[in-house]
């Protein structure tokens, strides 16, 4: 729908988190750079792009410096020597694991399963990404970092590594454990994490974190003004809302894809609602006319109907094909969103709403399902997308989700 984002030619475009990216410029300036740094946030909060960010600044030829908001020296990139070009070679992460994927389809079995998908661009950068299809760092991917590690670089200042997951293979987070009790001196290890709670805390304890931490949802718009102009201004300010304050997630937001998904999630919380009220005597099943239009084609009639026909309907389309984990994935996304702001509801901080379009079927779906239920669907949730990390049965843990759901809490 519109232009991928871009990546940045200098910090200056690199939004938000102002001071924690100045310290750690101030402190490549300063040559105190920790040998292991853990950056968390969201995703697309710009973890990866902060990571190749300061790869280019620590291996740039020219590495010219600044001064920072504070008047301190700050190291930046010149984004044109053969080092930086290279690294900003790798900015599309996702376009060159597929490249590196398909390379090892190619290769004959028994090869394959001792290939681990890495990206490499430039000698002394190694990107290490979730090895699919069970989306971890592995063991083999950890030990040719070890012994990358232990080789002098040989075209700039020090040899970096990044991890662009948290998710790792037991093994792997033992051996990857042992390299930063010693790191040699000319490394740099970034790990890139969503939840640094899945790392070992022994990992945890040995790196410097850095918090890429939420934008306000009004830099959001005013950045989806500049670089997406062609979104309507109504559609940007709910994108805004549900880019949960990460830039790069608002930037590549499809909303189609979004409306589409969570039309499919709202025929689960009817479902659930449906079963809810069937469950309380007499009570009342709201019809307030819905605001929400949705893509699925789903009847308003249907609303609150515990008929799970529909639902498994659903389902069932989850089922097959290439495209069945990103499809559930985004289902599951959009339920979370749906859940948080259900609880946003109940709490009363109906301002923070992310679904800001569909105020009031979330009003009558909040008046059907109790508080309780809504916390244990939330945590059933968090049980499906562990249960999708490690690519268990998708269909299965959906379907048994579904009826979970459905039960009377
Ligand atoms: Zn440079």
């Amino acid at each position: 729908m519109d232009s991928a984002p871009t990546f940045p030619a200098s910090f200056d475009a690199f939004l938000g988190n102002q001071a924690a990216v100045e310290g750690l410029r101030a402190a490549i300036a300063a040559n105190r750079l920790p040998h292991s740094l853990i950056f968390s946030g969201a995703a697309g909060a710009g973890k990866y792009t902060l990571a190749l960010l300061l790869a280019m600044t620590v291996e740039c030829q020219r590495q010219p410096r600044k001064l920072s908001s504070s008047g301190q020296p700050i190291a930046s990139f010149c984004g044109s020597c053969s080092n930086c070009t290279r690294i900003a070679g790798a900015a599309n992460l996702e376009e060159q694991v597929e490249a590196a994927v398909l390379a090892r389809e190619e290769l004959r079995e028994t090869d394959k399963k001792e290939t681990r998908v890495l990206i490499q661009p430039h000698p002394d950068v190694l990107i290490l990404p979730p090895d699919p299809p069970q989306l971890l760092i592995k063991l083999g991917q950890v030990r040719t970092l070890i012994q990358r590690a232990h080789y002098l670089p040989s075209e700039a200042p020090r040899k970096i590594f990044i991890l662009t997951s948290a998710s790792m293979m037991k093994e792997a987070a033992n051996s990857l454990l042992k390299v930063l009790e010693e790191p040699p001196d000319t490394v740099l290890i970034l790990i890139l994490a969503e939840n640094p709670g899945e790392l070992l805390p022994t990992i945890r304890s040995r790196c410097a974190t850095v918090r890429l931490g939420a934008l306000p949802v009004e830099e959001i718009e005013a950045l989806l003004a500049a670089r997406r102009p062609g979104v309507p201004a109504k559609q940007r300010s709910l994108i805004a809302r549900l880019a949960q304050g990460a830039a790069g997630r608002a930037l590549a937001f499809d909303l189609d894809s979004y409306t589409a998904a969570r039309a499919d999630a709202l025929i689960f919380l009817r479902n659930a609602a449906g079963a809810q009220s069937g469950n309380k005597s007499g009570a009342p099943s709201k019809t307030a006319p819905s605001s929400w239009v949705g893509s699925s084609g789903v009847a308003r009639g249907q609303e609150l109907d515990p008929d799970h026909t529909a639902l498994f309907k659903m389902t069932e389309t989850y089922r097959a094909g290439a495209d069945g984990q990103q499809k559930t994935t985004a289902l599951l996304r959009a339920l979370a969103l749906l859940l948080e702001d259900l609880l946003l509801l109940d709490s009363g901080t109906p301002d923070l709403l992310r679904n800001t379009d569909l105020r009031a079927e979330l009003d009558r779906l909040s008046t059907a399902l109790p508080f309780a239920w809504i916390e244990s669907a939330s945590h059933a949730l968090d049980q499906v997308h562990s249960g999708l990390r490690r690519n268990l049965l998708r269909s299965l843990s959906l379907d048994a989700f579904a009826a979970q759901l459905t039960t009377p809490a």
